[in-house]
């Protein structure tokens, strides 16, 4: 039980007093927090429309008169919304949290490349070594070869969103837990070596162009 620092109402901790409106600044997890269920599976519409309609509720600009434990309470659920906000509207940032709030995280998994992504891996690390040699005629050569190259990894990204999207439904539907949990790390595993290849992809091109 928390008790409202502006009425002094005692209920369960909830991001406003279910008496007076007031932030209560409790501790809240980021569904909790935007009044949402527990469940991955999110309407960004309504997560957008839940976030701003409490961000106007609890902002700290209307409780710039109030007792300094009220302001203080609002500056914290301010903080926490907003925290909130930007976990589950994000996916891959939601599919992180979800493994947090099951005390699970990715790094102690994803020290080694992922067998399946390993060829991939070498094969564009090969690439960007050659890139960085490149000169003249040969530059614009591999250039091409990037170009094409970071298109196919956009599209293998684009097809690890949906193998994520389709783990959230899963765990939504209430399938098995354990077996849920390891292909969510694989996925998110994936995505991240992902995002560093085409960053690094990326990178090299911006390279190619200023020589
Ligand atoms: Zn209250």
């Amino acid at each position: 039980m928390i008790q409202c620092p502006s009425c002094g109402r005692r209920q369960e901790p909830r991001l406003t007093c279910e008496q007076c409106g007031a932030p209560l600044g409790a501790d809240l997890d980021c569904f909790a927090a935007l009044g949402l269920p527990r469940r991955l599976v999110i309407d960004a519409a309504a997560l957008e429309r839940a976030y701003h309609e409490l961000s106007r509720k609890i902002h700290p600009d209307r409780f710039a008169q109030a007792p300094a434990r009220v302001r203080d309470a609002s500056l914290r659920s301010t903080a926490l919304l907003t925290r909130g906000y930007r976990t589950l509207r994000d996916p891959v940032a939601r599919g992180l949290y979800w493994l947090e709030l099951r005390g699970e995280k990715l790094a102690d998994n994803n020290k080694s490349v992922p067998p399946d992504l390993a060829d991939l891996v070498f094969e564009v690390q090969d690439e960007l070594a050659r890139m960085r040699d490149a000169s003249g005629a040969e530059a614009a050569a591999i250039r091409e070869r990037a170009l094409a190259r970071k298109a196919e990894l956009e599209a293998a990204m684009g097809a690890l969103q949906d193998e994520l999207a389709r783990n959230f439904e899963r765990w939504d539907a209430g399938g098995d837990a354990a077996a849920l949990l390891h292909d969510l790390k694989q996925t998110l595993s994936r995505i991240a070596y992902m995002r560093t290849l085409i960053r690094d992809v990326d990178r090299e091109i911006g390279n190619l162009k200023a020589a």
